[in-house]
């Protein structure tokens, strides 16, 4: 593990753009938070600290509320294609920006710079520019004479006020999924950023600023229980759109059903990938082992969960140990690192205590210890042996972590993948096309890949089944969230 710290130059570039955040993102400009307590951001790859952002009240939260009200009527006024070239605008100056997206992302959230900027920076500005295009040509059922002598006419509209609040693993993507969707549809947006990854979202909101009206993105900063839940509860925020854990998604959503207003859940995941002895395993363990690793890990969709046919199971162990240990594990500004540390301490205490609690047949086969020294580093691990019924199973864990479990029969693959309560993502490696089906069909989830594993594009649906969420981001549908359609009947009489 190399915890050398690389760049002190690129370091220094986010404590000095830490310092802009003097308040909460309203209005267009920076207003000073009251609340006279602020939330320390820390580098999870040092542990040492960034900055700071206000602890924001839920009155602070309401008036960003009352601005993104105001400023909503004008922007819905405009048309499609007025909002989608101011959006193509900001997508231009974010891309302008990508250096300073891709290193405050980087050392904010503990991503390899590599990652973001060969990756996640594409996949973030070619989905501003999927929704700023694809807002133009939403569809309604068609307009036209239902009865005789009445005219109904669909009109698509935006819902109002939109609260976005986002998670820490990708900050920046997932505002623009948010905030692009809504404002691209006519809505206007307060985002809250989880607590520790403020820095891409307020370079966003900064750069919004120069091409959108002033209130009709803002960012306000603190904690969910009360920051979250005021932004969630306030009567003027027609629907919440949330990203984030299982627990905390059903707090929203019942905050929300208290207004009687719409939720969005994009929510947790704990991804079962069938890998059938007839598979191509080289190919297989490749996509899985940067499946499970990608952002350390923290990932709704890893490829964290092997579910391996018995007569292969030996060998996929250790081919996954072989590419696991190839892996550089560093500092993120190292542009040879491939994984960072897990993004606070508190996250890492989580994988560190599902290890421990392991059942008496589970056993790491690789990894498994937090490495001594500063940051939040945690090694790529694999774990056998593990019963169904064993947390380390049933729960996401959120971390560089694989369990490894054996099958025989077809049918016992698919009971094992679809007995948890997740329904976020699945993958089947197979080179037979008529198991891949069969076996595709019989997944309850709302992505699955065959023979690969963790491929995106902001055109296609991310739903999660069961309790992975509610409702769709990205795609046609994604947008179409964010809508509501009005009936007209004019009679003709
Ligand atoms: P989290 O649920 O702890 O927090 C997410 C956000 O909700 C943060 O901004 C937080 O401040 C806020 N929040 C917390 N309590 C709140 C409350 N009572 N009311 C309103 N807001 C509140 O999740 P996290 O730990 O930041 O993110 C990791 C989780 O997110 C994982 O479980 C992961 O699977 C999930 N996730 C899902 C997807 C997806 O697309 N399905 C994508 C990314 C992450």
């Amino acid at each position: 593990m190399n915890h050398q710290i690389v760049d002190q130059k690129e370091r220094s570039l986010v404590l000095e753009y830490a310092k802009k955040v003097t308040g909460n993102f309203i209005g267009g400009h920076w207003v000073p938070s009251k609340s006279g307590s602020t939330i320390e951001i820390l580098d999870p790859s040092t542990g040492r600290t960034l900055g700071e952002v206000p602890n924001s009240t839920a009155d602070e939260v309401a008036a960003a509320v009352e601005n993104a009200a105001a400023a909503q009527h004008s922007w819905a006024a405009k048309t499609p294609s007025q909002r989608s070239k101011a959006l193509l605008d900001l997508a231009r100056l974010a891309e302008e920006n990508f250096e300073l997206f891709s290193v405050l992302e980087a050392v904010d959230a503990g991503k390899p710079i590599s990652a973001v900027r060969d990756d996640e920076m594409h996949g973030t500005l070619d989905a501003m520019r999927f929704f700023a295009g694809a807002s133009r040509t939403l569809p309604a059922p068609a307009s036209g004479d239902y009865l005789e002598g009445v005219s109904s006419v669909m009109r698509r509209e935006p819902l109002g006020v939109i609260a976005a609040i986002t998670p820490w693993n990708y900050p920046l993507l997932q505002a623009v999924a948010k905030v692009y969707a809504a404002l691209a549809t006519g809505n206007s947006v307060v985002l809250k950023p989880a607590e520790t990854t403020p820095y891409s979202t307020v370079l966003l909101a900064e750069l919004a600023a120069q091409v959108l009206p002033a209130g009709v993105f803002n960012v306000v900063f603190g904690s969910g229980a009360v920051a979250g839940d005021a932004l969630a509860r306030h009567p003027k925020v027609a629907a919440v759109s949330f990203t984030g854990s299982i627990e905390t998604g059903r707090k929203v959503g019942i905050a929300a059903a208290d207004g009687v207003k719409k939720s969005i859940l994009e929510l947790g995941g704990n991804s079962p990938v069938i890998v059938f002895d007839d598979a191509d395993l080289d190919a297989a363990l490749d996509a899985i082992a940067a499946g499970g690793v990608y952002n350390t890990g923290q990932e709704c969709m890893s490829a964290s969960r092997l579910i391996v046919h018995s007569s292969i199971l030996d060998r996929a162990v250790e081919g996954l140990k072989a590419r696991l240990s190839e892996y550089q594990v560093g500092d993120v500004l190292d542009p040879g690192t491939a994984i960072g540390p897990m993004n606070s301490a508190e996250q890492r205490s989580r994988v560190e205590a599902k290890i421990a609690a392991l059942g008496p047949d589970a056993k790491v086969v690789l990894g498994g210890v937090s490495p001594e020294g500063d940051g939040f580093f945690f090694p790529p691990t694999i774990i056998t042996g593990a019963g169904q019924h064993d947390e380390i199973v049933q729960e996401e864990i959120f971390g560089p972590v694989f369990t490894v479990q054996p099958f025989d029969a077809e049918s016992e693959a698919i009971t094992m993948a679809n007995s948890t309560r997740y329904g976020l993502a699945a993958s089947v490696f197979t080179s037979n096309v008529g198991r891949a089906t069969r076996v595709q069909n019989a997944l309850n989830f709302g992505t699955v890949w065959v023979n690969n594993h963790l491929v995106f594009a902001a055109d296609l649906p991310v739903s999660g089944f069961g309790q992975s969420g509610i409702g769709t981001e990205n795609a046609e549908l994604g947008l179409l969230e964010y809508t509501r359609l009005k009936h007209i009947m004019i009679d003709q009489r």
